[in-house]
């Protein structure tokens, strides 16, 4: 989100309406291709983080090398702590990805 699309959002939000959504790895807010990430998983809970299809496929690819049975609804409560974990994992290599990218793009003195 650039500098003007932020301000605009601000004064939206000061007006009490609400902001408009964006990706919350690289900062997409292009609405058309935002889509609701389920954190844990989609059996797991219903908290949900705005994403944009590109972070969400690779956020979910992460998610879906645990086997269906382990990110059931019917998995052990184990199980489910496991999902919560490499789905939180999962979300953090993206946005540590995305903070390597703007490290390297920073200019040097060397
Ligand atoms: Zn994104």
């Amino acid at each position: 989100m650039d500098k003007e699309a932020y301000s605009k959002s601000i004064n939206r939000y000061k007006k009490g309406k609400k902001p408009p959504m964006a990706c919350a790895v690289c900062g997409e807010d292009d609405e058309k291709v935002i889509e609701m990430h389920h954190v844990d998983g989609r059996n797991n809970s219903d908290v949900v983080k705005p994403l944009c299809m590109n972070c969400h496929s690779k956020v979910t690819a992460k998610q879906n090398r645990l086997s269906p049975k382990v990110r059931s609804k019917d998995a052990s409560e184990e199980n489910k702590k496991v999902v919560n974990a490499i789905s939180l994992l999962a979300l953090l290599r993206e946005l540590v990805d995305r903070l390597d990218d703007i490290v390297m793009e920073m200019p040097t003195n060397v």
